[in-house]
């Protein structure tokens, strides 16, 4: 039986609760693939900054790198709200963690349960059969380029390499290959030198994937595409900007932020596997936070960097058969506990 290593960084809010869930579900599917998990646990966020006084205390980092993987919960909370440059903040604890292990790629699923349909904003028969997933480029664009004041004129610049469009593509690629075959590439070529680039080189990684389908988009039409044929999209590929934007559009038409997963990949290294909710101060120690989007993450660690394939298949298809069964969290409309929901999902993972 071959052992990983998992760094656990629970957080802040409900993130201790959710994932919870999640290592009791992971060390139930992990014989499936022949593995046992090693976890190690850190504090990270708002409850490192009460006892270290630093978001990221030192030999975190050190452990995440030295690692398979890394599971997080959520960080942050009024507690440490703050206005004050000076003052330690959580969120720069996942800023330090995205940059310091070179995490480029974020990954997110988008597939809406047929049994909760009625919970997205959009109507049925427009989502139904929807299952895509946002490749947003993570380190570089217009959130890293130079910005400045002077006088009365402020400025943000957006610059991309060839190296950073190729590694994300070739992400996007990849993913393409294990699912539908087909990426689109979001762009604003029509105005952008930027785009130009992103969409020559995007051309390029497409010409060494003859299998994959590859369409361009503007970005404009993506966002209304978006809302009006979800279900054509397999995997969209974007620079940081507006992966931001479209992954929040993309997120919504599930309809709860409870369900969904995301995985930040780099080229080398442990990835950082999270769900994309924060740390809900409004429900925290209540026990009804709904565990599965962290639970779906974590079946993504176990696809993307822990090889582990099986046990991945069986948290989805607990969650799916747990759903389908009408079983439901308080954000859901139901009444099950976090915990009864990790056991529900443990009994259908068997
Ligand atoms: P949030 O995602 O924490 O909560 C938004 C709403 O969704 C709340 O009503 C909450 O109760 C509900 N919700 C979220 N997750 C849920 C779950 N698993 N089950 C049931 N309901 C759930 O967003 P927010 O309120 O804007 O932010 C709260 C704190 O989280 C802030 O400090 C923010 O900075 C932080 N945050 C952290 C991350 C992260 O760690 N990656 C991401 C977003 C926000």
């Amino acid at each position: 039986m071959r052992e990983v290593r998992v760094v656990l960084l629970p957080g802040d809010g409900i993130g201790p609760e959710v994932v919870g869930e999640a290592r009791r579900l992971v060390d139930h599917v992990s014989n499936l693939d022949d593995m046992r998990v090693m976890w190690e646990s850190h504090a990270v966020g708002g409850c490192a900054i009460d006892t270290y006084d630093k978001p990221l205390p030192d030999g975190v980092m050190e452990a995440c790198a030295a690692s398979h993987a890394v599971l997080l919960g959520a960080v942050g909370g009024p507690k440490w709200d703050t206005t004050d440059p000076d003052k330690p903040r959580p969120e720069q604890a996942l800023l330090a963690l995205r940059a310091g292990l070179g995490l480029f790629a974020n990954l997110r699923p988008v597939k809406p349960f047929p049994s909760l349909y009625e919970a997205s904003p959009l109507r049925t028969e427009r989502i139904e059969g929807t299952d895509l997933l946002v490749v947003r480029e993570l380190t570089g664009g217009i959130y890293f380029g130079k910005s400045g004041r002077e006088g009365d004129m402020a400025y943000d610049t957006c610059t991309y390499t060839r190296e950073e469009i190729r590694r994300v593509a070739e992400v996007a690629f990849e993913s393409a290959i294990t699912r539908r075959g087909k990426v689109t590439s979001v762009d604003k070529a029509n105005v952008l030198e930027s785009s130009r680039l992103w969409r020559d080189e995007v051309n390029r990684v497409a010409a060494e994937h003859p299998d994959v389908e590859l369409e361009h988009m503007l970005v404009d039409n993506a966002a209304m595409q978006l809302v009006s044929r979800p279900s054509d999209f397999d995997v969209i590929v974007t620079e940081n900007l507006f992966g931001d934007i479209l992954s929040d559009e993309a997120a919504m038409i599930s309809g709860s932020i409870g369900l969904l997963p995301s995985a930040s990949l780099g080229g080398h290294g442990p990835g950082l596997y999270e769900p994309v909710h924060g740390s809900a101060p409004d429900i925290t120690g209540q026990g009804i936070a709904n565990p599965i989007a962290t639970c779906l993450s974590a079946a993504m660690m176990l696809r993307y960097s822990l090889d582990a394939p099986r046990g991945a298949q069986a948290i989805e298809n607990a969650v799916n058969t747990i759903l389908g069964m009408g079983h439901a969290t308080r954000d859901l409309g139901g009444t099950v506990s976090t915990h009864e929901m990790g056991d529900l999902l443990m009994s259908a993972a068997s």
